[in-house]
Parts: structure tokens; C-alpha cells; sequence
């Protein structure tokens, strides 16, 4: 027998699950299927920035880093654990692009939406601005302006949970094998990539959120042509131990006219990146390349006292921008904007793909989709609720991470700060979940090294859908950067024995 559903969502990375978050809260049957674990490809892979992209208004791309600039603020309100207000340094030096330009294009910046509680930008010195302790003396002035930091893939994970809450089926480790239209649905078979077993759904309409895929899934699984296609540009980070205090970001123009940020990094590092190079490959098998790391490396070199070398680097991670192709000359040029193609309707089942976007634009994104889709399945387009619904763990009274703080280490003043910060910054109010009604480290079960107990192990599990120690150690947090050696094996033979029990379970 097969399932029937209103919308089958192709792709578990942000786009995916911001439209499986709002179809459900509108009301619809969604099925979400993910090849990998959820934001297993891209949307773990970004700089983590919630930004109206600044040199974006180079390319004059006003509507986007306009949404984008509006987009901060509502983020930063309903997910206040994971986002967060970063200052960003901008230093300055003869033969760049202009004083005046960079003054007109923050001028634009600040202007261009409302902002409450993101401070303005201005003209700075170094000294007294801290960042001189870290720039070469050569650079004497620049420029602060505010955006904001994102945990990216638990960003996705929490907008997958947030469907669930609302009803949806979120299937990782599942496959778009083939899908066709048969009179007004779609056909689709699935498969589950950890048993193989292949599964049938029928559905009204289908979402094609499959990023790098995007093409591959409209060619290959539904034989359809397009004229739209994605054009993939590689991007890397590079990750070394922390380069300096503070908590303010670096953006460092590069001789090249690209822009490479360092941005403080869990705690311990500093994350650097990124670069643009065009990729035909794979994109499940993204890797950086020598010459990546050497071009990161030096960008940071050329303006900070301490030099980076390749030797530094702890680790590193790539992605592929599914971006819209729109034949610009340069991979930096290409517009970061997004398209939604929708076809079908008058009898047909419809199909919506979505090329291109930004984490920062998934929930406009995701609004903007339904408002093409609806009318095609004919359904009522009902209200927007997104904007102002908090994601799990962000209902904190004023969006005040501090205050939340402040609650939690009152609630269990016996378990160390430093995981209770961590918990607090992962999953928000859900971290009482995480913690049940342990009074001591004990009473949270076996200590898998770095703070990660099998209470947490537990929850993952339970409500994030993580089953492979990599699900854990790097996409559900960045415990890989903090555990001992030994852990990943340790958590990949834990979540085998099944079944990992809940906090509450322990006591
Ligand atoms: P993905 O995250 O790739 O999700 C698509 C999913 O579809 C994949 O997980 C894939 O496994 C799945 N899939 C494919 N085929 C199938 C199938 N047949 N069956 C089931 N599932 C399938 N944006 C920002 O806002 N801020 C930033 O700072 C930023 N920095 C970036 C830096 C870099 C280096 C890169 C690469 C991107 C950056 N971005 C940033 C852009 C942002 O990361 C992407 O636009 C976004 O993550 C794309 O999400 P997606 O859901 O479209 O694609």
C-alpha cells in the first residue's frame, strides 16, 4: 500500500525543511526525504552567517540582501540559541576599493531594512578598536557593521522538527528513486539507503529542494527538461586553533576584489573562509584542494600579525552553492539570489524546484514556494506563520539567551557551566529536555568525553533524527572539534546497542 500525501519534499537541507515546516503549519500531508542525514551537504558546509551579504551590492542585488537584511531580525527572534549578533571588522588600506564606496554601501546596509536590536555601522581606529591587538600595524582604520552567526545544520534540524511537531514525515536516509506523474499525482518510489527496502508514495504535488541535485533530480528521477539549471561553485573553510581574542569577526578584502571572513570559532578556534571555484564533479565528494588552504591561509596572513600556514589547519570542510545559473562571466559574480520554477496544474500534479538561495533567505524562501504552489494544487495559500513562531528550544522569554542562561544554572546548579552554556546554545528551553532530572554528571550515564553523555546521545536520537556518530559529532554539534580520539567509535558502537535510553531513564 502506499502512502498518500499533499506535498513530497525532495532534499533535507534548509530549503527543504523550511517549505516541510510551513506546508505542515499550513495544514498540508508532508512527506520529507532526505538520501543522506538531514544538511548532510551544503547547508552544513556555509560560513554560518545570517547576512544581507554586503558585497552583494556590487552586483547591485538590492531585492535579495534587502530580504536578506529583513530576515536577520526575525531569525535571530525565533531561534535566539542558535543565532546570534556578530560585529564584523572591516580594515581598511590604501588600494582597495575606496573609503567612500564601502561608507555608501554600509550607508545602503544599514538603511536598506529595519533593525532593532543590531547596532549601526561606523567608521573605527585601530587602537582603540581591540581588533589592532590582532591586524598589522599597517592597518590603522576600517569599519564595524553588525551581522549575525548561525548554527547552520541545526538550524535545518530544527525546521525538520518543527514539521514533525506539525505533522510531517521526516525520512532521512531515504531516496527519491523515480517519480512520474500518473493523471493528478505523482508516483514516487523510495528507498531506504540503511535497509534497501524500497517503499511507493503518491502525492499531490512535489518539491524539488534537492540544491546540488536539483538538476540531477529533475533529469534523472522525474525525465523531465529544463532550461533552468544550477551552476555548483565549490567553497571551503579552513578551521585553526583560535587567532585571536574577542568577539568580533574579521571580513578581509582580498587583492582578487573576493572577500574572506575569520569569524571565533567554537570557543578554541578560528574559522576561516571561503572560496569560489566553479566544480563538475560530485558533489557529494567535495574536498578542498592545496591550493584552497594556501589562498585562505595567505588572505589571513596578509593582515594578521600572527601567519597562518597550511600546518595550522585542525580541519576543513567544502560545499557546492546550487546556484541559479545565470551565466554571469566569474563564479564570484553569480547571483545568490534564488528562483522557483512551478509547473502542472489544470489536471496535472505540480512540481516546484527550487534553484539557488541563502540559509539567510530559507524562510522567505519557503513562503515564497508555497504562495506558487498553493493556488497551482488549488488550495488556499491560508496565512504566513513562520515570521513570528519560535523554533524548538527558542521560546525564551524576550529572545534573551543571557536570561535563559541565567534560569537554567539555577535549575541544575550542580552540573558544570560550561555544559550547560553548550546545552543552553544547542538546544535552547529543549535543553531541560536533554537534562530531565539530573542533579550530577552521574546521573547523565556514560560520559563519552567533551561533555557528551548519553543523556544527550539519547535526545539526539529520539528527537533529531541522529544515527551515525558523524550525525552527532558534526552536525548535530561540533563536538568533533572537542572530543578526545576515540569518541567517534566509542558514540558509532553506543548507537548500535540499541536502544539509547532517555535522560529521565538513568535515575
Ligand atoms: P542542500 O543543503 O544541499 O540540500 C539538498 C539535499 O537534497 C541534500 O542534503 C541531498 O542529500 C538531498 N537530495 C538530493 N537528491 C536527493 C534524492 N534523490 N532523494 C533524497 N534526497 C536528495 N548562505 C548563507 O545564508 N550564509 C552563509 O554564510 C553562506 N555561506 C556559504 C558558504 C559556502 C561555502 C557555501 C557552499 C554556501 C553558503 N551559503 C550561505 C549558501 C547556503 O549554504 C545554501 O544556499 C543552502 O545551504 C542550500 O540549501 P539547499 O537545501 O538548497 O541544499
Amino acid at each position: 500500500m502506499a502512502d498518500n500525501v499533499d506535498l513530497l519534499i525532495i532534499g533535507g537541507g534548509i530549503n527543504g525543511a523550511g517549505i516541510a515546516r510551513d506546508a505542515a503549519g499550513r495544514g498540508l500531508r508532508v512527506l520529507l526525504v532526505e538520501q543522506d542525514d538531514l544538511a548532510s551537504h551544503t547547508s552544513s558546509a556555509s560560513t554560518k552567517l545570517i547576512h544581507g551579504g554586503l558585497r552583494y551590492l556590487e552586483y547591485y542585488e538590492f531585492r535579495l540582501v534587502r530580504e536578506a537584511l529583513q530576515e536577520r531580525e526575525r531569525l535571530l527572534t525565533i531561534a535566539p540559541h542558535i543565532i546570534w549578533p556578530l560585529e564584523f571588522v572591516l580594515p581598511h588600506a590604501a588600494g582597495q576599493r575606496p573609503a567612500w564606496m564601502i561608507r555608501a554601501g554600509l550607508f545602503l546596509y544599514d538603511h536598506l531594512a529595519r533593525r532593532q536590536r543590531l547596532a549601526a555601522s561606523r567608521a573605527v581606529r585601530f587602537p582603540p578598536h581591540p581588533a589592532a591587538d590582532v591586524l598589522k600595524p599597517d592597518y590603522r582604520r576600517g569599519f564595524t557593521y553588525a551581522d549575525c552567526w548561525v548554527e547552520d545544520s541545526r538550524l535545518v534540524v530544527l525546521n525538520a522538527m518543527d514539521a514533525a511537531a506539525h505533522g510531517a514525515d521526516v525520512r532521512t536516509r531515504t531516496k527519491l528513486i523515480t517519480a512520474r506523474p500518473d493523471q493528478a499525482v505523482w508516483r514516487a518510489d523510495l528507498e531506504d539507503r540503511r535497509t534497501g527496502l524500497r517503499s511507493s508514495v503518491t502525492a499531490r504535488a512535489m518539491v524539488n529542494a534537492a540544491g546540488p541535485w536539483v538538476g540531477e533530480v529533475l533529469s534523472a528521477k522525474l525525465g523531465r527538461n529544463t532550461e533552468k539549471t544550477v551552476r555548483m561553485i565549490k567553497g571551503s573553510h579552513i578551521i585553526v586553533r583560535r587567532l585571536f581574542e574577542g568577539a568580533f569577526a574579521f571580513i578581509l578584502q582580498n587583492p582578487d576584489q573576493r572577500i574572506v571572513f575569520a569569524i571565533p570559532y567554537e570557543g578554541d578556534f578560528t574559522l576561516i573562509g571561503t572560496t569560489d571555484i566553479p566544480y563538475e564533479g560530485d558533489p557529494s565528494v567535495v574536498d578542498i584542494t592545496p591550493d584552497e588552504t594556501a589562498y585562505l591561509c595567505e588572505s589571513v596572513s596578509r593582515y594578521f600579525r600572527t601567519h597562518v600556514t597550511p600546518a595550522d589547519v585542525v580541519r576543513s570542510y567544502s560545499g557546492v552553492r546550487p546556484l541559479y545559473d545565470d551565466h554571469a562571466a566569474n563564479a564570484s559574480a553569480v547571483t545568490r539570489d534564488y528562483v522557483l520554477d512551478v509547473e502542472g496544474g489544470a489536471g496535472q500534479p505540480a512540481l516546484l524546484s527550487v534553484f539557488g538561495g541563502k540559509i539567510t533567505t530559507y524562510r522567505k524562501l519557503a513562503e515564497h514556494a508555497l504562495e506558487k504552489l498553493l493556488p497551482v494544487m488549488a488550495l488556499p495559500i491560508g496565512t504566513p506563520w513562520t515570521a513570528n513562531s519560535a523554533l524548538p528550544g527558542g521560546d525564551m522569554p524576550g529572545a534573551d539567551f543571557d536570561a535563559y542562561l541565567r534560569a537554567l544554572a539555577a535549575l541544575y546548579p550542580s552540573l558544570p557551566p560550561a555544559l550547560l552554556h553548550r546545552l543552553a546554545r544547542a538546544y535552547g528551553t529543549r535543553a531541560e529536555r536533554v537534562l530531565g532530572t539530573a542533579r550530577t554528571m552521574a546521573d547523565l550515564g556514560e560520559d563519552f568525553g567533551g561533555g557528551l553523555t548519553e543523556a544527550e546521545l539519547a535526545y539526539l536520537v529520539a528527537h533529531e533524527w541522529a544515527r551515525e556518530a558523524e550525525d552527532v559529532l558534526w552536525r548535530r554539534s561540533k563536538l568533533a572539534l572537542h572530543v578526545p580520539q576515540g569518541t567517534a567509535g566509542r558514540v558509532a558502537a553506543r548507537l548500535r546497542r540499541e536502544p539509547v535510553k532517555e535522560a529521565t531513564s538513568f535515575l
